[in-house]
C-alpha cells in the first residue's frame, strides 16, 4: 500500500539521518568549514543579529548540534549586558537561558565539550537536553526565541515541527530558521550543481570516510521545499510577520516568523 511505502520510506529516513550525524559528529565541525568555504560562520551570525537577543532571555536551539548558534546568542547577550550596563536594563545576563535540544547525543557531547572549553557552565546559563524536534519536552509559551540551522531539512515532518515551535514559543516570540535551500541564479545554479553533486560527497569520503551520508544531505537539499513553499508552511503553522532573506544566492535562506 502506498501507506506502507510511506511508513518505510519514513524509517529509512529516521535512520539515515540518525547515521548520518552518528558517523559525523567528530568530523562535523572540520566538514562545515570545508564544505561552506567557512561560509556557515557568517551565515549564523547572521541568524543571530536577527534574532536580536537580550539579556534574560529564554532561548532554545533546536537541532542544535555542537552548540555554534547557542555560543553566539549567548556571546551576544554578553555584548549587549556589558553595554546595558549604564543603562536600565532590569533583566540580568544571570537570567537568561540557552536551551540546546538534539536528537544525537554524540553530537551533544561535542557540544558539552566546546562549553566547557569556553568556560560555559551548564548550571549557569546552558543546557543540552537531547530531544526530538517534533515533540519538544518544552511547556507551551517557554521561549522568548527559537532557533533551526540546517536542521528542518532532515527532518520525517516538518509540519510537526514548525507547529512545536510555535507551540513553545511565548506570544511576541521570534522564529527563526537557518537552511540550505535553493539556488534560482543562471549560471551559478550550474556552478553550484556540480560543486554539490560532485565535490561535496568526494570531500566526505576524503574528510570524514563516509561518501553515502554526503550524497544523501545533497540530495535531501534538493528535496526540501523552495523559499516560498517553506514561508507558506510557517504562515500554515500560525505565525506571522513570516519573511525570508536569500544568502549567496538562495545557498542558504533564513525564514523568520512572529508568534502573535
Ligand atoms: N545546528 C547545528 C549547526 O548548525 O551547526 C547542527 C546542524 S546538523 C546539520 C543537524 C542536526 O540536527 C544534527 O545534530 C542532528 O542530530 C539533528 N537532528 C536531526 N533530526 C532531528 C530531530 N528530529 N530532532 C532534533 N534534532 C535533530
Amino acid at each position: 500500500t502506498s501507506f506502507g511505502y510511506k511508513q518505510v520510506r519514513e524509517e529509512e529516513k529516521s535512520r539515515l539521518v540518525g547515521n548520518v550525524f552518528s558517523s559525523v559528529a567528530s568530523s562535523y565541525d572540520l566538514m562545515n568549514d570545508l564544505m561552506s568555504v567557512g561560509l556557515h560562520r557568517l551565515w549564523k551570525d547572521r541568524l543571530v543579529s536577527k534574532l536580536n537577543p537580550f539579556p534574560g532571555m529564554k532561548h532554545l536551539d533546536v537541532a542544535g548540534g555542537t552548540g555554534d548558534v547557542a555560543f553566539r546568542v549567548l556571546e551576544r547577550i554578553k555584548s549587549v549586558g556589558h553595554r546595558a550596563m549604564q543603562g536600565t536594563l532590569t533583566a540580568t545576563e544571570e537570567d537568561t537561558h540557552i536551551y540546546v535540544c538534539d536528537i544525537n547525543p554524540n553530537m551533544l557531547n561535542v557540544g558539552k565539550k566546546r562549553a566547557v572549553e569556553r568556560g560555559y557552565s551548564e548550571e549557569h546559563c546552558l543546557s543540552w537536553i537531547q530531544g526530538d524536534a517534533e515533540a519538544l519536552s518544552f511547556e507551551d509559551g517557554s521561549m522568548d526565541g527559537y532557533t533551526i540551522a540546517f536542521g528542518i531539512r532532515n527532518v520525517t515532518h516538518i509540519e510537526k515541527v514548525l507547529s512545536e515551535a510555535y507551540r513553545v514559543l511565548k506570544r511576541g516570540g521570534r522564529f527563526l530558521c537557518l537552511e540550505l535551500s535553493h539556488v534560482d541564479v543562471p549560471v551559478f545554479k550550474q556552478i553550484y550543481d556540480v560543486y554539490s553533486f560532485s565535490v561535496v560527497p568526494t570531500m566526505g569520503e576524503l574528510v570524514a570516510g563516509d561518501r553515502q551520508s554526503y550524497q544523501y544531505l545533497v540530495e535531501s537539499i534538493r528535496r526540501f521545499p523552495n523559499q516560498e513553499k517553506f514561508a507558506q508552511m510557517i504562515q500554515e503553522a500560525g505565525f506571522e510577520r513570516v519573511e525570508y532573506e536569500n544568502l549567496v544566492g538562495g545557498v542558504v535562506a533564513i525564514h523568520s516568523g512572529l508568534k502573535l
